[in-house]
């Protein structure tokens, strides 16, 4: 959604305070696309700093359909969001008064919110993902759960064709 801030950037001493829903409904980025599960509104504070500069604070929580990266179990993963930032208006003729940052963020005068929520849940979103601490993960020979408990298969020695691709990938890297 675009948010008009013509008003915050005019008017010495204006803050807003404004709830916006969010229209995303996956997240998606270079690591996957993960359902959006639940969301709340961005709860949005706006205040004046100058005629070009204006404080965009505000929060939201997401939870995204994402699964654990050792036993693969799916997670209800929640991001918690918290931002505060400066913006400035970015002005169609390209002479935009704005930081590279803005761009995209801001279109003239007007906040884009669904990019910055984007830009928020990409920075804030979990670089591990585990279902647990202490998860096991999957035995790498028969694909079992290990946090069932063991599987019996000896994961230690491993598997002579295994050990030639591993050989191969070696040789290749060296290159
Ligand atoms: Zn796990
Ligand atoms: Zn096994």
């Amino acid at each position: 959604m675009l948010v008009n801030l013509t008003d915050i950037f005019s008017s010495e001493g204006k803050t807003k305070d404004m709830d916006v829903s969010i229209e995303m409904e996956v997240f998606s980025s270079r690591f996957g696309e993960y359902p959006i599960l639940e969301k709340s509104p961005i709860s949005f504070r706006f205040e004046h700093i100058s005629s070009d500069r204006a404080k965009v604070s505000g929060s939201a929580r997401v939870v995204l359909d994402m699964q654990c990266d050792r036993c693969l179990k799916p997670i209800n993963q929640e991001v918690c969001l918290a931002f505060e930032r400066e913006v400035s208006p970015v002005l169609e003729d390209g002479a935009e008064i704005s930081e590279d940052d803005d761009a995209g963020i801001m279109e003239g005068y007007s906040l884009n919110t669904e990019v910055l929520i984007y830009n928020e849940i990409l920075m804030n979103q979990p670089e591990k993902v585990l279902c647990k601490g202490d998860c096991k993960g999957i035995c790498m020979v028969c694909g079992h759960d290990l946090n069932d408990g063991e599987c019996g298969c000896d994961t230690f020695v491993p598997d002579p064709r295994m050990a030639v691709l591993q050989d191969i990938f070696n040789a290749n890297k060296e290159v």
